[in-house]
């Protein structure tokens, strides 16, 4: 992290907790009829009514998940949330709530909490979701974050990852490989600057891979265009991990096999320009590079009318008997087992 010296700064200890807590949340309201009680009592109090709940968590760690090297700690709020929020969207529901739950240790003064909270304060607004709670504590080393997110959906519309039969399409929203590519922009980058700290460098050809590495977007109108279109996903996943490894998870827990062709795969050509920089193969990139925070989902051969040449999805191939495996279909016509080179955590 840059600190400027100049600027003074307030060590946590100077707060209580409540005082901290209240501080960093005082300008947070409520949105939702579902939101009954947020912040300030021992548990938050939600009314779905007719609807049913959703819920996803995901904790990031300082080093394993984040590197405040070149992740600006709003940036940082705002992915913490974002990243939560697309589990939601990928069930087919509306977020709604969030809670954030932070560990810091000493070396973080308020005002880094407070940049931190306004990136959450700005994903809230955008994306129309309420912070109900969380909790805040220190931590011996560096920062740790979780977030959880509620949603509501009519139980119909809910999708799952086992619904997808033989013969449906596979769709993908958006393109892939950006939030990678930004990533080995950003880690060159920091390189340069470890061996010259004056250099400015010109990152506006990356602007886009940077700010789907920094800045993603989850994808909070999908469930809309797919209800204007008529279509329900016969299952749905987020791609969080990479492109593989989500194919993968919805043909075991659908029991189906999967063709996906290379070259229907959706590449930015900002992202085609960067591989080629960086001499990796964008293919590769796309399968295993993982944060594009897009959804993949299956829907019915009857539906391909609705959706075909539509600017946001991309049919990538279709689904197969079990027996047959999962595989990529190359330019050349080779026939690839797909593997789950997707971001591993315990790797
Ligand atoms: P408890 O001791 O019961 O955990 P806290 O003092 O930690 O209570 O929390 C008081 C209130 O502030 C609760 O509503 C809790 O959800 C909320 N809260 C605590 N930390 C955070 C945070 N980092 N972000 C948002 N809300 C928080
Ligand atoms: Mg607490």
């Amino acid at each position: 992290m840059i600190e400027d010296k100049n600027q003074e700064k307030t060590g946590l200890d100077q707060l209580g907790e409540f005082e901290l807590i209240n501080h960093l949340t005082k300008n947070f309201t409520l949105q939702h009829k579902s939101s009954i009680m947020g912040i300030g009592d021992d548990a938050a109090v939600m009314d779905f009514s007719n609807k049913k709940a959703v819920m996803s968590t995901d904790l990031l760690i300082e080093g394993v998940h984040f590197d405040l090297s070149y992740m600006p700690l709003k940036h940082l709020g705002y992915k913490s949330v974002m990243v939560n929020l697309s589990d939601i969207y990928a069930m087919n529901a509306i977020a709604t709530q969030i809670t954030v739950s932070i560990a810091v240790s000493n070396r973080f003064p308020l005002e880094a909490l407070e940049e931190f909270y306004s990136g959450v304060a700005l994903a809230c607004e955008i994306y129309k979701v309420d912070l109900v709670g969380g909790d805040t504590t220190s931590s011996t080393k560096g920062m740790l974050i979780s977030v959880t997110a509620v949603g509501e959906a009519d139980e119909a519309d809910i999708v799952y990852r086992s619904g997808a039969k033989p013969n449906d399409l596979l769709v993908v929203s958006g393109d892939l490989g950006g939030a990678y590519c930004g990533l080995q922009v950003l880690e060159r980058e920091k390189e340069v600057f470890k061996v010259n700290p004056n250099n400015q460098p010109d990152l506006s050809p990356y602007t886009y891979i940077v700010e789907r590495q920094l800045k993603p977007e989850a994808r909070k109108d999908i469930k809309g265009l797919l209800q204007q279109l008529e279509i329900l996903p016969t299952s749905m996943i987020d791609i969080s991990d990479g492109l593989s490894s989500e194919i993968l998870h919805l043909c075991s827990k659908s029991a189906v096999g999967c063709n996906v062709y290379e070259n229907k795969i959706p590449l930015d050509p900002t992202v085609i320009s960067a591989c080629e920089e960086f001499k990796i193969d964008s293919t590769l990139v796309a399968l295993s590079g993982g944060e594009d925070y897009e959804l993949l989902f299956t829907i019915d051969q009857k539906d391909f009318p609705k959706i075909k040449g539509n600017p946001h999805f991309t049919v990538i191939g279709h689904m197969t008997d079990k027996n047959e495996g999962a595989h990529l279909i190359s330019r050349g016509d080779a026939k690839i087992p797909l593997t789950a080179q997707g971001w591993n955590s315990f790797s």
